[in-house]
């Protein structure tokens, strides 16, 4: 297994907590054991190794995030919508948090509950405590709307903005086969570099995020700098990043 992310291993802690079925179902899932087409053409149980839906050779890959079949029927956006919604919680949470005015931010140096602090030599530079007022829109279900002033067809998944301090933050998350997180941080960065420009052309401070989420359910390092950015860190953090929104979620 060669996947760039920091959290693909299952600890002995985690195994302990999940049901058996889970257990078994999320390692089948890493080990490619599942019953995929493809699978069970090669033990001998079927004759042809293909995709139900499109005909195309049915391995894992291809039935959890390859088939353009299942794509257009809008099976991957259900999962895709789940886990958005997962994140989008934790950042409606975190973008209410009353914060330190400007003033103040600039000459406390503060400690978030679950740090140690002895990273914290000089001030925190969280996205969120640099403004205030902060508002947030979800591309869950309904559309979403960009704030005033910036005119986009694009529709990240997730926009924070504070109208006050003038700063916005996109959020857009990709559901990928855990082997191609990268190349869906690279192709999701260029998407939206425009979007950013024009932000910053009105006189928006703006980030982007683009982050992934593998469809066996590990989050890439990419979700983890962006909860880190944000301000989520410490033990919300880890909480956040070990849920698994797995497979064994959509049977
Ligand atoms: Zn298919």
């Amino acid at each position: 297994m060669k996947w760039n992310l920091p959290e693909r291993k299952i600890t002995w802690a985690e195994l302990w907590r999940m049901e058996p079925f889970r257990i078994s179902f999320m390692l089948r899932s890493v080990y490619d054991t599942l019953p995929s087409p493809s699978n069970l053409h090669q033990w001998g149980l079927i004759e042809e190794p293909s995709c139900k839906l499109c005909g195309e050779r049915g391995t894992m890959a291809h039935l959890l995030s390859g088939c353009k079949v299942a794509l257009t029927q809008g099976r991957y956006r259900w999962w895709h919508d789940k886990v958005l919604k997962h994140l989008a919680e934790i950042l409606d949470i975190e973008r209410r948090k009353k914060r330190p005015s400007t003033t103040e931010a600039k000459q406390i140096r503060f400690v978030r509950e679950g740090d140690t602090g002895h990273a914290t030599n000089s001030q925190q530079h969280f996205i969120l405590d640099k403004g205030s007022e902060w508002n947030m829109r979800a591309n869950i279900g309904k559309k979403l709307v960009f704030p005033d002033g910036v005119h986009t067809t694009l529709r990240p998944d997730i926009v924070v903005w504070s109208q006050s301090s003038k700063m916005i933050v996109a959020i857009e998350l990709t559901v990928p086969w855990e082997e191609r997180c990268e190349e869906a941080y690279q192709r999701k960065k260029e998407k939206y570099t425009e979007l950013m420009t024009t932000c910053r052309e009105r006189g928006w401070k703006a980030w982007l995020f683009p982050v992934e989420v593998g469809c066996r359910g590990f989050p890439a390092q990419s979700v983890w700098r962006m909860l880190q950015a944000m301000g989520i860190v410490g033990k919300a953090r880890k909480t956040a990043v070990r849920q698994r929104y797995g497979i064994a979620e959509m049977i």
